[in-house]
């Protein structure tokens, strides 16, 4: 069944809907990401799942339950936020123990309580520690487990992890979809970086000006994005406008490319290839009759880019755009130099 379903759930700010009759289910047990640009909506829809922000309109419900006017507390629902919102003058397992408190548990299930969630976030040697004695990934972990004590039905993060730096960010990835796939409590997990919420979700909700674009899983959205806007979110960086239609499966681009592609388009549509499904060759003399066939351009090598792991290729076409390629370096271990002829093609399923 779902844990948390949103039914056209609005807010408005000074009469500009920055939420707009926005709809979202979320299984029993998933870990789904809402993933949008700054300023989309997404603390403001967590604010109104926690009960921190009065909903407009539409109706919030946990299980089959409403809880669109219940205030915060009465909500089985907890908040990670990315500032941590720590209690600085508390200790490590006093922070944890808060919630529990508040609640009158009695002393020997919180000690218990408060024992399982430092081991789950492995902190149990920084039970005494105050928050400035810990670094950021372990005050994260802190916030996390205070969150986790009180055995929400629904956790919501919000950016828990932007505050961290790569290395650290990655390693916190991990072990929080870990905890996660341990407590099967059902996660929402709010964040703008694309790679994470593809790495680390059962599924991904896109979301642009206050409303979810698409919901799927992250192959889904990758190779089938439902919008041009979710495409270029996810990391589509090459696009031809224009399509016309010339026969069945058969299309050509507004600069003259033609494309073959079992994609059912409509009018007025919009091609893109991903850089990593482009393949570069050299382009030689009896290339140039094949320079008709669809999914395939020439051009030139105009920059290279060396990642370690692959090459990524600015290609000037004939036509005077600018084409985005990236071949694994142990595909391609010499690669191309600034000024190669090459030609440029792809697969019609991709
Ligand atoms: P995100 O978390 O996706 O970056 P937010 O939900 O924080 O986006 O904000 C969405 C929009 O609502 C932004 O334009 C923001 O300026 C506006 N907004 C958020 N909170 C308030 C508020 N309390 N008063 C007025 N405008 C707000
Ligand atoms: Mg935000």
């Amino acid at each position: 069944g779902s844990a948390l379903t949103l039914r056209g759930v609005t807010k408005e700010f000074n009469g500009v809907a920055v939420v707009d009759g926005l709809d979202l289910e979320l299984r029993a047990g998933e870990f789904v990401s809402l993933l949008g640009p700054s300023g989309c909506g997404k603390t403001t829809t967590l604010r109104m799942i926690a009960g921190f922000e009065r909903v407009d309109g539409g109706g919030i419900f946990l299980d089959d339950d409403e809880i669109t006017g219940l205030p915060a507390n009465k909500r089985e629902i907890n908040t990670v936020f990315q500032s941590y919102a720590l209690f600085p003058h508390l200790t490590v397992a006093a922070n944890i123990a808060y919630g529990l408190r508040q609640r009158r548990v009695p002393k020997a299930e919180l000690a218990e309580r408060v024992g399982d969630a430092l081991a789950l976030v492995r902190l149990q040697s920084f039970a005494d520690r105050k928050p400035a004695q810990l670094s950021g990934g372990q005050q994260q972990r802190v916030a996390l487990a205070r969150a986790l004590v009180n055995r929400p039905r629904v956790l919501l993060l919000d950016e828990p992890l932007a505050a961290l730096d790569r290395q650290l960010r990655e390693e916190v990835q991990i072990e929080l979809r870990l905890i996660q796939n341990r407590l099967k409590t059902t996660f929402l997990f709010v964040t703008h970086d694309q790679h994470e919420a593809l790495a680390m979700s059962d599924r991904v909700a896109i979301m642009n000006g206050g409303r979810i674009e698409q919901l799927a899983d992250p192959e889904t959205v990758y190779a089938r994005p439902r919008t041009r806007f979710v495409a270029g979110f996810v990391g589509q960086q090459n696009f031809f406008e224009g399509i016309e239609r010339l026969g069945a499966g058969d299309y050509r681009s507004a600069d003259g490319i033609g494309i073959s592609s079992q994609a059912a388009v409509a009018e007025a549509a919009t091609a893109a290839i991903r850089p990593e499904a482009v393949r570069l060759s050299a382009d030689s003399a009896h290339a140039a009759h094949a320079a008709a066939a669809a999914n395939q351009v020439g051009g030139v090598v105009e920059a290279v880019n060396y990642l370690g792991d692959a090459r990524q290729y600015v290609v000037r076409t004939e036509a005077d755009r600018l084409l985005l390629v990236r071949s694994a370096t142990s595909a391609q271990p010499s690669g191309f130099a600034p000024g190669d002829r090459v030609r440029a093609s792809w697969r019609a399923e991709d």
